[in-house]
């Protein structure tokens, strides 16, 4: 029997997993659905929640700057690696967690989680038989709003959705930071990504064609891959998110 979905909360460092995993775990709880939360993240000084199970008890970035007599950069891949040896204390703790959403907040930095071995080691032990898992890849909206950046930030999700290969939902976070005007852009290239055309600007003829066809390969991808716009801070469309989680979980059936 499945016992938890297990969401990896995933993204750029600052786009808000932290703050997401923090409120979505409030929110599914009001909505009276059992969700835990698992802090990955060896790095983090301060989070804005007590989460169930935390990496930090086994590895702490600060300790392994001295023992190792490391930089941060280098002491942040470092425990991540690190936290390898650990996962099986994560996996007996995980045990005690009620049935339900185990959302996982993943460290800060998202190439050292998302592009290295040991991330996708840490992926692959914690989806286990009794879980089902799935990824929650978190964009931030402000950096988004420009037609360019908005198409290298789609590039990174699906980027992620290649390398984690769970199914994957893409939050558009901090729409709350965004004007009227801003937000309806934005609402428009998520409905019709093609329809950005218009706002670009092309180098040449070359580029032209080119960006075409990526216009065109992104769209697919957007209808393989959800795409919802919220706010960690405000809970918006929360209940959208849930409802592609609950299509992965138990056959999109609510539990009791
Ligand atoms: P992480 O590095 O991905 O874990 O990002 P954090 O959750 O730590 O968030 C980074 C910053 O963005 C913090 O200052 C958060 O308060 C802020 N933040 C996160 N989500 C939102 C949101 O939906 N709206 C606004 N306005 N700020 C947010
Ligand atoms: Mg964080």
């Amino acid at each position: 029997m499945v016992k938890y979905l297990v969401v990896f909360i995933v993204g750029p460092a600052g786009s808000g997993k932290s703050t997401f995993t923090s409120s979505f775990k409030d929110w599914l709880l009001s909505q009276s659905t059992p969700a835990s939360t698992i802090n990955l993240d060896p790095a983090v000084e301060y989070l804005d929640y007590d989460p169930d199970i935390d990496i930090r008890e086994y590895v702490f970035v600060r300790d392994v700057i001295e023992k190792y007599n490391l930089g941060p950069n280098g002491a942040i891949i470092a425990s991540v690696d690190l936290a390898v040896e650990h996962l099986d204390k994560v996996q007996a703790a995980m045990e005690d967690l009620p049935e339900g959403y185990v959302l996982v907040d993943t460290p800060g930095q998202m190439e050292i989680f998302a592009y290295r071995q040991s991330g996708t080691y840490i992926v692959s032990e914690l989806c286990s038989s009794s879980s089902l898992c799935a990824a929650v890849f978190m964009v931030d909206a402000s950096i988004a709003t420009q037609p360019y950046n908005f198409l290298s930030q789609l590039f990174l999700s699906a980027s992620m959705y290649y390398r984690l290969r769970l199914p994957l939902t893409v939050a558009v976070n901090k729409i709350d930071v965004l004007e009227d005007m801003e937000k309806n852009r934005l609402l428009n290239w998520l409905s019709d990504v093609e329809s950005m055309e218009n706002e670009l600007e092309f180098a040449s003829n070359v580029d032209r064609v080119f960006t075409k066809r990526v216009l065109r390969l992104l769209s697919d991808f957007m209808e393989v891959v959800p795409f919802v716009p919220v706010s960690a801070k405000t809970k918006e469309n929360f209940e959208q998110v849930y409802f592609y989680l609950q299509q992965i979980y138990r056959g999109g059936e609510d539990f009791e």
